[in-house]
């Protein structure tokens, strides 16, 4: 479902060009569970930007389910986004006015095509991450390992073909990060292709396979 060739990502820093990622070749296939890691700046975040499409590469390409996203319309790009794919990012990215029930629930709205009862998919989306008692909380109002668990009970709400998760156990303890990694084992179990960002050793019996980067490249492959 993910075909990545020679992918090139740099930053513009005022006058200068900062190169990032060296030219990525990465395939996952469909129902695959695939961790990548590495150390701290070695592009990671940026490669998984790259996969979700929330960012242009400055060379290569990205094949998303069979189309380049370099030519696809804004309205499918849109649609790939919002229904096929489940993001969890490292920073959360919740919406601080709303709380926990309707972050999880903001991914619906504007949902055209899956026949979901959305209401109910989203208490039991965050029932399922332990959070049943902490529908009506805003974000400020909740621990960071909670938040996070909003986050992923969000990333499901449209049941994605594809997770992409960035540090998805960064901040839990040891015993909900084996919770999380049995929600995402099952999903995984159901067909569900998920790429996880992690610094966990612990993660890798979960996953197929594990993808080394550093400095921007791929150690491994
Ligand atoms: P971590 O494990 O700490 O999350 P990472 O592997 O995810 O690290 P990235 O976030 O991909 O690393 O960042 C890689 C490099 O790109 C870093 O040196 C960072 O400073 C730089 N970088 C990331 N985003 C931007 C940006 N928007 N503009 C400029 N530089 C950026
Ligand atoms: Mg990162």
């Amino acid at each position: 479902v993910i075909t990545i060739n020679g992918l090139k990502k740099s930053y513009q820093l005022g006058e200068m060009e900062v190169p990032i990622l060296h030219g990525i070749d990465l395939n996952v296939k469909k129902g695959e569970f695939v961790a990548i890691m590495g150390p701290s700046g070695s592009g990671k975040s940026t490669l998984m930007n790259m996969i979700g499409c929330l960012d242009r590469p400055t060379g290569g390409s990205v094949r998303l389910m069979g189309k380049d996203t370099a030519s696809i319309s804004d309205n499918e790009l849109a649609e790939l986004r919002g229904f096929e794919i489940g993001f969890v990012f490292q920073n959360f990215n919740l919406i601080p006015r709303l709380s926990a029930y309707e972050n999880v629930l903001l991914p619906t709205y504007s949902n055209s095509k899956k026949n979901i009862d959305a209401a109910q998919r989203a208490k039991d989306l965050l029932t399922l991450v332990g959070l049943d008692d902490r529908l009506h909380h805003k974000p400020t109002e909740l621990s960071g390992g909670q938040r996070q668990r909003v986050a992923i009970a969000r990333s499901m709400i449209n049941d994605p073909s594809l997770i992409l998760a960035d540090e998805p156990t960064g901040n839990l303890d040891s015993k909900t990060s084996e919770e999380i990694m049995g929600i995402f084992s099952e999903l995984h179990g159901k067909g569900c292709t998920i790429v996880m960002i992690t610094h966990d050793p612990e993660m890798k019996k979960y996953v197929d396979r594990v993808v080394l980067i550093r400095d921007g490249k791929i150690e491994n492959n």
